[in-house]
């Protein structure tokens, strides 16, 4: 119903996540006319704050305003209110509820109430106490929706997490919750379900019968930058893995969904998810980086160097994980999850291997094809194919079939994966958030494994930052996760011939 009033809350709106990420997305929305055109806003947070100030001052630098733009952000700063109060008392719940209210009244004073999403972006120690609250007395009245949209970490293990869940489950319905995981909001993301059920070349090939092997792969060429105090609580693998790396498994793993609906892709996420055993010990590589005596500023500090990190912590900060599916599709391929900080370069991509050309006529020369699909950055699918090596030879070459999105799609608008998901939830759909069946599947992957390695202190592998990985990580993708490196590859970016 996009032509009722709409108010959107902030929870926590003097943070960070909302100074940086939520309001300068609901700026571009509301800038590109994507939202329903009665729609305003609401900050809340303990702190007593000028709303107007705060977005003209503190926020606006994150906000990309055009000169031209100048009297529409006004427009949009003056739709934003604020309320101050507390994340554990009703009175201060009851007072956020008139206010909402009072918003949609004050254009159309018979105006009953007005849809409402809540975006939690506070701390998690406040969690529990502001969805009772909210759910007490800030539920809208119906026929009016009420959407809670929660960020992570949701539990840091099967059982926090569950805790968490039921917490939720008892406050609101599944359809009211959005869980964000912002991967799922990435272009590249939502395009494996486009590339994967929208092409008949590769729904034959997409098996255990053609495909070798499956890397995901996060790095990021910096460390903690001094804030790893937060990380040290999670590591990389609560970080990455277990929720955005995991989530791109299921798109990449799942079988065809009946339609493209939310329910029915979803079911088919946790279909695929319940098909993976806990990971082993034995199928991962953990590491820890330390200085680069020979780099420049940052590169010289280990994490351990980072003053916020505990003395000898053992929290991993590279994690190189085998990962097997126990169905008819993928039974015996290995699934590669491979993340880290402080390492060569910035990427996320999914990278499929097929198996070896069978009965090679060119002295088992060609080299296995691959689907690569680059998330971050420099948006990318290319296939690694052979081809006749030009000129008077008739060997194979390794080479691509590239389609580079900066160059195909040139002047093209790529909304930020918060834009896409905020959207989504004005919308009401789900398709991109995590169902509670889904987290909990994920986190029984990966808890005992995580309880292992606190438990017994397992200590990580030190490797040197700005290293492109581990060596040890190397061997195991190769020996259990059957990857076979070609290093005679070399690719020339057409852009610049
Ligand atoms: P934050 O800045 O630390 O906290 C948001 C607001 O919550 C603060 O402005 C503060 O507002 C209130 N707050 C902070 N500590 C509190 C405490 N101990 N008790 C009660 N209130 C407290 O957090 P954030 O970085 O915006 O992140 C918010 C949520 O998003 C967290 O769950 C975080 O894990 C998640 N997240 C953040 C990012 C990011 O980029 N920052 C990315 C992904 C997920 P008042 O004092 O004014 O009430
Ligand atoms: P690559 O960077 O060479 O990596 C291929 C895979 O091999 C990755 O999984 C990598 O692991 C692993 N690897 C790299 N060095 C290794 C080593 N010494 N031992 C064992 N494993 C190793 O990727 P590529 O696809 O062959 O492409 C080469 C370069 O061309 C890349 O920079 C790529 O971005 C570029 N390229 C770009 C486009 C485009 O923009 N359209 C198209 C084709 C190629 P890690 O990921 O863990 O490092």
């Amino acid at each position: 119903d996009l032509k009722s009033y709409h108010v959107f809350v902030v929870m926590g709106a003097s943070g960070d996540l909302a100074k940086k990420k939520i309001y300068p997305t609901l700026w571009w929305l509301y800038r590109d006319n994507l939202l329903p055109k009665k729609t305003f806003f609401l900050g809340y947070a303990r702190s007593k704050l000028d709303i107007k100030d705060f977005l003209t001052q503190k926020c606006r630098q994150y906000m990309k305003v055009k000169p031209d733009e100048e009297e529409k952000f006004n427009e949009w700063v003056s739709k934003n209110h604020y309320l101050a109060g507390s994340y554990d008392q009703s009175e201060s719940f009851a007072q956020l509820n008139s206010k909402i209210v009072e918003i949609s009244r004050f254009y159309e004073p018979e105006t009953d109430d007005a849809n409402r999403i809540f975006y939690l972006a506070l701390p998690p120690s406040v969690y529990t106490s502001v969805t009772q609250l909210l759910s007490e007395n800030c539920k809208a009245k119906k026929p009016h929706f009420t959407r809670v949209i929660v960020e992570k970490p949701f539990g840091k293990d099967s059982k926090s997490s569950s805790e968490l869940s039921t917490h939720l489950s008892k406050l609101f319905t599944e359809e009211q919750i959005y869980r964000i995981d912002h991967y799922l909001g990435k272009e590249m993301v939502q395009n494996l379900i486009v590339l994967r059920f929208a092409n008949q070349i590769f729904k034959r090939i997409w098996n255990r019968d053609s495909i070798e092997n499956v890397s995901i792969t996060f790095k990021e060429p910096f460390g903690t930058q001094g804030r790893g105090g937060y990380f040290d609580e999670f590591g990389i693998i609560r970080d990455v893995m277990q929720n955005h790396l995991l989530q791109i498994l299921s798109l990449v793993a799942m079988e065809s969904p009946i339609s493209k609906n939310a329910e029915e892709i979803r079911n088919e996420k946790v279909k695929v998810l319940r098909s993976i055993p806990e990971i082993k010990l034995e199928d991962v590589v953990l590491g820890q980086y330390v200085g680069n005596p020979n780099g420049q500023g940052d590169e010289k500090m280990g994490y351990l160097d980072d003053p916020t990190v505990p003395a000898g912590s053992n929290t991993p900060t590279f994690c190189c994980a085998i990962l097997k599916i126990k169905n008819e599709r993928w039974d015996g391929v290995p699934f590669i999850l491979k993340s880290g900080k402080a390492l060569n370069e910035r990427k996320a991509e999914i990278r499929i291997q097929f198996k070896e050309v069978s009965g090679d006529i060119f002295d088992n020369s060609c080299a296995r094809n691959e689907l690569v699909i680059r998330v971050q950055p420099d948006e990318a699918v290319y296939m690694k194919i052979s081809t006749k090596k030009p000129g008077i030879n008739f060997n194979p070459l390794e080479t691509e079939l590239d389609l580079t999105y900066k160059h195909r799609y040139d002047g093209e608008y790529m909304p930020d994966a918060y834009e896409r998901l905020i959207l989504d939830v004005f919308l009401g759909s789900q398709l991109n958030f995590v169902r509670t069946d889904e987290l909990a599947e994920a986190w029984r992957i990966f808890t005992p494994l995580l309880h292992k390695l606190e438990k017994e202190n397992i200590k990580p592998i030190p490797y040197v930052y700005g290293s492109r990985g581990l060596p040890e990580a190397d061997e195991l993708c190769a020996k259990v996760g059957k990857y076979t490196y070609n290093k005679n590859y070399k690719w020339k970016d057409s852009s610049k011939s």
